[in-house]
């Protein structure tokens, strides 16, 4: 330790007490006899110990362990140059490190969905326009897709009582996209918990035969939020993708999983009423700064004049419901009950 690194030291820990109950990292890591490791031209650090390394970013509200595990608490922060551990996180830490939080006894576990009905309010998302008996009636997206959210969620809440099951709207209202991502983004989850992201919407088209349900990954405007972006900088970006790598694949193979099984489940419903357009690929480099799973259903095309009808028809919003509901169900029971994540 160098004389100047040792009087920076002094002054951290000297300072470290104005911090109500967050612990700065030298005294953290002291207590579970680690050592620091601060690279300050990426702004990242490492606490080391015999046992695990725990790699932390400030303003990355989680940190990952060499094991692949996510502790997910309240972020590292800074503060006049030192980096500062929240209470709750510090906590979860010395849990992780006493070895309670085993990764083969508690196993993991999905403690939330969220569900996220598309549009609302100002924003009725896709209209069609279609005539039946004479009449003309219009379907619109925001509407279809709530009475699907509500549905949906009846089914969970009843199934899963000891899951969180949100949703991002309950009404005709209109949150901003990254008021959807931050509503997920707050719920706390602990060590190897996760959370479920299921956004739904319908299609339209300018040619009317255009028809059938796909399952994206989430795009990109979805998860901007996810990388809590003030406290980091360029710099930050890119490290913050490094120390991602384990969190990045894990995430991106759960979203195919959930995808593929949230698709078989609403084939086995409405395979027979509308064609399935598949999962799509492209998404395969959005997954990067994910926090969750995530997945985006479009249920049909309101534009179609069938599937418009079928849109405004409550019984096969139940039938979609259903489908998605045993999609969410077989991929929550694989999660839960696989060894490996
Ligand atoms: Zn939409």
């Amino acid at each position: 330790m160098t004389k100047r690194f040792a009087f920076v030291l002094l002054l951290l820990l000297l300072s470290a007490s104005l911090f109500g109950a967050d612990t700065d990292i030298f005294s953290f890591a002291n207590s579970i006899s680690g050592k620091v490791i601060w690279d300050s031209r990426t702004g990242s650090g490492q606490v080391a110990t015999s046992r695990y390394v725990y790699n932390f970013i400030p303003g990355i509200p989680w940190v990952v362990t060499d094991k692949g595990d996510k502790i997910g608490q309240d972020a590292v922060y800074l503060k006049d140059g030192m980096v500062m551990i929240p209470e709750a996180l510090a906590k979860a830490i010395t849990t992780y490190q006493r070895g309670s939080v085993k990764k083969d006894t508690s196993g993991h576990r999905v403690a939330a969905i969220f569900i996220d009905p598309g549009h609302g309010g100002k924003d009725p998302g896709a209209i069609g326009t279609h005539k039946k008996n004479g009449r003309t009636f219009k379907v619109m997206e925001k509407t279809a897709v709530l009475e699907v959210g509500k549905k949906l969620r009846t089914q969970l809440v009843s199934t899963y009582p000891d899951k969180k099951i949100l949703m991002s709207r309950t009404g005709d209202t209109y949150p901003t996209l990254d008021e959807r991502a931050k509503m997920a983004n707050r719920v706390k989850l602990g060590p190897n918990e996760t959370i479920l992201f299921v956004s739904i919407h319908a299609n339209a088209s300018l040619k009317p035969q255009a028809n059938g349900f796909e399952v994206w990954y989430l795009p990109q405007e979805y998860r901007r939020t996810v990388v809590d972006s003030q406290s980091i900088g360029s710099t930050n970006k890119n490290l913050l993708s490094a120390v991602n790598t384990i969190t990045e694949e894990e995430l991106s193979i759960e979203s195919e999983l959930l995808a593929k099984s949230v698709m078989t489940g609403m084939k086995d419903k409405i395979g027979k009423d509308i064609p399935c357009r598949g999962i799509k690929q492209e998404s395969w480099f959005v997954v990067r700064n994910t926090k969750m799973p995530a997945i985006l259903i479009e249920i049909g095309f309101v534009t179609n004049p069938k599937e418009g009808e079928l849109l405004a028809n409550t019984n096969y919003l139940q039938k979609i419901s259903d489908g998605i509901y045993n999609g969410i169900k077989d991929f929550v029971y694989t999660f839960e009950h696989s060894g490996k994540k």
